[in-house]
């Protein structure tokens, strides 16, 4: 299968120049998104994973449906002030600006092995500070998940994050 058909490139959204990668008709093919989900299961599965943490709001399609089939928590990760109870927050740049993400101090014990999933890794801005809050926590990052990845942005070998098991379906070179 390649996911790649049913992935929707947007030339010029949200602003011009970019070329979108659109998810949701992937997602309105639920055997496709089934699928999609069972290989990150499968990457899951090799890495003794005990919980799942993802970015609001594409990176919960991704890793809920993978805690539900592994039967393992979900941690979700949200802009800043939106979480109810005790959080720890990072900083991290976009292309425009700043942006702060969020987790409940309670959401990860030590030690436990974490699966970071998200739609899509563009520069790795959104999954490095996602890493640095499982990490202030004490949580082990066992692999970063992803459906789609940029790989001219080259991501992968940043020096904070070339450590680390990343899996994607899909590449946009
Ligand atoms: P990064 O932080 O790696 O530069 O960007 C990745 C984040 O931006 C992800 O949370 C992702 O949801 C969002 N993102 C950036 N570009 C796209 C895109 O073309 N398509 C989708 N679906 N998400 C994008």
């Amino acid at each position: 299968m390649d996911f790649k058909d049913y992935i929707t490139v947007i030339e010029d959204f949200p602003e011009e120049g970019i070329r979108f990668k659109d998810i949701t008709t992937m997602m309105q093919n639920g055997p496709v998104y089934r699928e999609a989900i069972d290989n990150m299961v499968e990457f899951a599965g090799k890495h003794d994973v005990d919980v799942i943490v993802g970015p609001e709001a594409r990176g919960f399609v991704v890793g809920c449906p993978v805690a539900y089939a592994m039967e393992k928590a979900f941690v979700p990760i949200r802009k800043e002030g939106k979480l109810p109870r005790e959080t720890i927050t990072e900083d991290y740049g976009l292309e425009y600006g700043e942006a702060s993400l969020s987790i409940h101090t309670d959401a990860i014990k030590p030690g436990q092995r974490v699966l970071i999933t998200d739609d899509l890794l563009a520069t790795g801005g959104t999954v490095r500070a996602t890493v640095q809050l499982v990490e202030k926590l004490g949580g082990v990052v066992a692999g970063l998940a992803f459906f789609i990845e940029l790989s001219y942005l080259d991501a992968r070998n940043n020096k904070d994050l070339n450590d680390y098991s990343i899996y994607s379906l899909v590449t946009f070179d």
